[in-house]
């Protein structure tokens, strides 16, 4: 048996609101010693990913990390955006020499792209009143987010999804979705933005991902992991066999309907993260 972690970061290994992730840290390191590979599945965007993943090895070899291991595991696909796309680095156990090759990665992509998007947009842009990133100046999107600015800037470097303030009325709302959606388009309301992007999601990518991995041994069966707190984590811990179902902060609890086992940690983020999987890394089948 190999065992794949799929996890997401704000809220899930993050915490909500210090971004704090040192709670899990002494756990992660021992799933990266029994070799499993954590595949970050996350709404950021690639330079926001990247930046993470070197912070994080960092901060595993001041936790006391195997530096040849830790280097290693920056070699793990990763997946941003919702599942719009897959990175995988080249010299990393999964290749796909039939995808694009840009900076050092193939990359799989599940989406049209943020130019699409917004050619759609401005197609049906008259009449409507709302604020995409893309019409924002970075003060705008400093104002916006709260960002601070280097942070608002990767924020802004989006490669498939498009976040907009609505500012019109929720009925016509309703219409722009209508015409969205029959353009190809989903529109989802999170906590602040209207996001709008192609039908993917985090369930996807970690299905191609799987397979991808199963590829490499036919022969000997794969257990996915999945750990998420919000509503765009649900696609994610419905495809996995365990699903790691961590507290949002705000106290919601996630409605999952799937066949494989469920484990809702008492605590939020990273500490719940740790609970859940100091566990199941215990219970491991060989
Ligand atoms: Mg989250």
């Amino acid at each position: 048996m190999r065992r794949l972690i799929f996890s997401d970061l704000d809220g899930t290994f993050l915490d909500h609101h210090t971004y704090d992730e040192r709670p899990a840290l002494s756990t992660l390191l021992v799933a990266l010693q029994q070799g499993i590979p954590c595949i970050w599945n996350t709404s950021k965007t690639l330079p926001e990913v990247l930046e993470f993943r070197q912070q994080l090895c960092e901060k595993l070899m001041l936790a006391g990390g195997e530096p040849s291991l830790i280097q290693a595991s920056l070699k793990t696909p990763f997946i941003i955006e919702n599942g719009a796309a897959i990175y995988l680095p080249d010299g990393g156990l999964i290749q796909d020499t039939s995808l694009p090759r840009v900076q050092g990665y193939r990359i799989k992509t599940f989406a049209p792209s943020r130019n699409q998007v917004l050619e759609v947009l401005s197609s049906v842009r008259a009449g409507y009143h709302y604020r995409g990133f893309a019409d924002m100046t970075l003060e705008d999107l400093i104002a916006a987010t709260g960002l601070a600015p280097h942070r608002a800037h990767m924020a802004a470097t989006r490669g498939y999804t498009e976040p907009v303030l609505w500012q019109d009325a929720p009925e016509a709302l309703h219409r722009f979705t209508h015409t969205l959606n029959q353009l190809g388009l989903r529109c989802v309301l999170g906590g602040r933005f209207l996001h709008i992007s192609g039908y993917h999601d985090k369930g996807k990518a970690l299905r191609w991902l799987t397979l991808h991995y199963e590829a490499l041994a036919p022969d000997t069966p794969i257990e996915t992991i999945a750990l998420g707190d919000g509503r765009n984590d649900i696609p994610m811990l419905e495809q996995a066999d365990i699903a790691v179902a961590i507290p949002s902060a705000s106290g919601s609890r996630l409605n999952l309907q799937t066949p494989g086992r469920v484990i809702r940690p008492e605590q939020p983020g990273p500490r719940g993260w740790a609970e859940a999987m100091q566990h199941l890394l215990e219970t491991r089948h060989e």
